[in-house]
């Protein structure tokens, strides 16, 4: 597998500017960088895929290397369609940690000439998470500098209806 193409894959429900600091930073090390939207049914998110499509091909527009793919299957059978060699997570705090370890674990069974690589937070966002910011929306609120101006407003506007 082609260790000059790496792959983040996430629910990205909504993106935040935790993500895109991973999308910039990985874009930087590898040749190609695919984000790879997880349109995972089970799941219950607050954006529909085509909206968090939208987000995050808008937002990465200008990462001239990164391409936003969605995808259903398992994350390794991505990398075997691409050619990719590395899936980047990003990891926050230590609770995060032991989550990302078994995903990571997982995969490697699964895929072992896959090769997982976790890039710490930038600490500005350490307690930066998706969950965290619909919530706080909910309640008609916003923490600043957090979310990209398009992601704030489309947030806003899901909760006002
Ligand atoms: P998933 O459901 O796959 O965890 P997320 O969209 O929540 O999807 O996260 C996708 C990736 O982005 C994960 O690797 C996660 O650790 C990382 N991530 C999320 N928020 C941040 C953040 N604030 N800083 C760094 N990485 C983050």
């Amino acid at each position: 597998m082609n260790n000059r193409i790496a792959m983040f894959p996430g629910s990205f429900d909504p993106p935040t500017n935790g993500h895109l600091d991973i999308i910039e930073r990985a874009s930087l090390l590898y040749e190609k960088l695919y984000i790879v939207l997880a349109v995972n049914s089970s799941k219950n998110n607050l954006f529909t895929p085509e909206e968090r499509l939208k987000m995050l091909s808008e937002l990465c527009m200008e990462v001239k290397n990164a391409e936003v793919v969605p995808w259903t299957g398992l994350t390794v059978d991505f990398a075997r369609k691409y050619d990719t060699g590395i899936i980047i997570r990003g990891v926050r705090a230590l609770t995060d940690f032991a989550y990302e370890f078994e995903i990571a674990e997982t995969n490697k069974q699964l895929c072992p000439e896959v090769e997982v690589l976790f890039m710490p937070t930038n600490p500005k966002y350490f307690l930066l998470r998706s969950s965290m910011v619909k919530e706080v929306a909910m309640y008609g609120s916003e923490i600043k500098d957090m979310l990209p101006p398009m992601v704030s407003e489309l947030l806003k506007k899901k909760f006002s209806k």
